[in-house]
């Protein structure tokens, strides 16, 4: 079969129940660098979710569900530690399917490691309270794991979002069923596989590939998930929320945004640079925390305007394994979208494109980043997630037009503000809407420590940091009377 998988598992199995399975049938994995089929992963749906999220029961209520925390903190940080070990394979694993630079991959791979880390440490770390109450009684807190959670993650960070997701609720005890995407999923795979040779046990994370429409419905509608943690689009984080209603069954959803940088007049511009432009760029523009909208104060809007343009015009695309400033676009599909919405903009002015190299395979999905302005904060460009490399540069005049515009998309994931004026840091701070913002750079995401999730339609929850943690677990008051 494939190459690229050779190693680390069967290129079309599931992981169910500690055992590697093959499913009934297969979809196809594509390379984005050249559009070819470079192996076939598994296709489960219902009868397969159905076996998972009962071995993952049978793990939670079994030796998973007994084991103490510093057990399982062990073992999440011996995974880390595998991943640490073998963080060249999957970088390259995860370049080939997602079609991002190596550079970009290895990080993924070392963010992975990092979140296997911390969730590590974290596990005998998250404690209850006590209450002061009435004479009389003792009245104390337990955070317990919710049982089985069910996970869906996107294309475009696999190893990361499998990380952050999975990392958090192993470590607060539950039992994982994951359902990677259909685009990419086999670095899910072989973190499985690291899983089971660090020694998590059977069933405590069960990893089913498949259709979102089959595999992921299934996993949504089940009635025994007890939470689900969705990234992805909109629309479908809409279906998994009213999916999870049904059973009554909270959801942290993870939807994207619009998310703006601030520069302004009196921000050191040669330090916000790398920022600006890498933000908007970084995994080909599909982030869910990318910067896509640039707002520039007016006296210095040319300026920014010129200094971004230049390394425009540097910024190369290529081959995932060449390592360029940007891969290729995840899927034809993917690339149709992108390219939509540059010709419903074409009023608005280009002002600087990367280039493709020559050598780039005719087949892959490549398109090269742009830089616009001359878009009204209310065109469909500077409202709507692209997930492309695509950014928009946007005047204001004073910070009251800044902080409209910024918060004015329904969608606040991430934000920063480029100013050396302190109290104008902190006002902004506040008033951006936003699950984070950066004073003086700016983090996509950030580190693994750090609380994430979205306001208004970016969705809600928070993923990564302990915070995360709060969100798989359920606390339990118990109240003594002793006299
Ligand atoms: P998507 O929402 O369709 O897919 C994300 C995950 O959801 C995949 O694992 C998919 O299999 C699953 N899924 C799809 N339909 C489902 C259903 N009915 N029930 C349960 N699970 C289902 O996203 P996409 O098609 O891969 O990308 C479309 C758009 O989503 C992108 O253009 C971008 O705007 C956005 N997106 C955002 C993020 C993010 O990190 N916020 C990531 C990927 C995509």
């Amino acid at each position: 079969m494939s190459d690229v998988t050779a190693g680390w598992f069967d290129s079309a199995g599931m992981f169910i129940g500690g055992q590697w399975r093959r499913a009934p049938d297969t979809l196809p994995v594509e390379d984005p660098s050249t559009g070819q089929e470079i192996g076939r992963i598994a296709r489960g749906g219902a009868a397969e979710i159905g076996e998972a999220v009962d071995a993952a029961q049978r793990a939670f209520d079994g030796d998973w569900g007994r084991m103490s925390a510093a057990e399982r903190g062990r073992i999440l940080a011996g995974i880390g530690q595998r991943v640490l070990a073998r963080v060249e394979e999957l970088a390259r694993l995860e370049a080939r399917d997602v079609g991002k630079p190596l550079a970009q991959a290895r990080n993924d791979a070392l963010a992975l490691a990092r979140y296997m880390e911390f969730y590590g440490g974290a596990a005998d770390k998250l404690m209850g309270e006590t209450i002061p109450y009435l004479d009389g009684y003792t009245v104390y807190t337990l955070r317990e794991p919710l049982g089985v959670t069910g996970h869906i993650v996107p294309w475009n960070y696999p190893m990361q979002i499998v990380g952050r997701s999975v990392g958090a609720a192993l470590c607060a005890g539950n039992a994982v069923v994951l359902k990677p995407a259909e685009e990419a999923c086999l670095t899910a795979l072989a973190f499985a596989r690291l899983a089971q040779e660090a020694g998590l046990p059977a069933g405590a994370l069960n990893v089913v590939p498949g259709l979102g429409e089959e595999a992921g419905a299934a996993l949504t509608a089940h009635s025994g998930v007890r939470h689900v943690s969705f990234t992805g689009s909109f629309a479908v984080g809409q279906a998994v929320q009213r999916a999870a209603a049904e059973n009554v069954v909270p959801v942290t959803l993870e939807l994207g945004g619009k998310s703006p940088q601030l520069v302004f007049g009196d921000a050191d511009i040669g330090a916000a640079l790398p920022f600006l432009v890498s933000a908007g760029i970084q995994n080909a523009g599909q982030t869910c925390s990318a910067s896509s909208r640039i707002l520039v104060q007016r006296a210095r809007f040319d300026e920014v305007a010129a200094r971004m343009a230049e390394r425009y015009a540097a910024l190369r695309v290529g081959p995932a394994l060449a390592d360029l400033d940007l891969g290729p676009l995840i899927s034809a599909r993917q690339k149709q979208i992108v390219e939509g919405y540059l010709e419903r903009g074409a009023g608005c002015e280009t002002l600087a494109e990367g280039r493709i190299t020559e050598d780039a395979p005719a087949g892959g999905h490549y398109l090269a980043p742009r830089l616009i302005a001359g878009a009204e904060p209310g065109h469909l460009l500077a409202q709507e997630e692209i997930f492309g490399p695509v950014q928009l540069l946007l005047p204001f005049e004073d910070e009251e037009e800044a902080v409209a515009i910024a918060n004015g998309t329904g969608l606040g994931l991430v934000a920063s503000v480029w100013s050396a004026d302190g109290a104008r840091q902190m006002r902004l701070a506040r008033r951006l809407r936003a699950g984070q913002v950066f004073i003086n750079n700016y983090g996509a995401g950030g580190g693994v420590e750090l609380p994430f999730g979205g306001t208004g339609k970016s969705g809600h929850g928070r993923e990564k940091g302990f915070e995360a943690l709060y969100g798989f677990t359920q606390l339990k008051t118990v109240a003594c009377r002793h006299g």
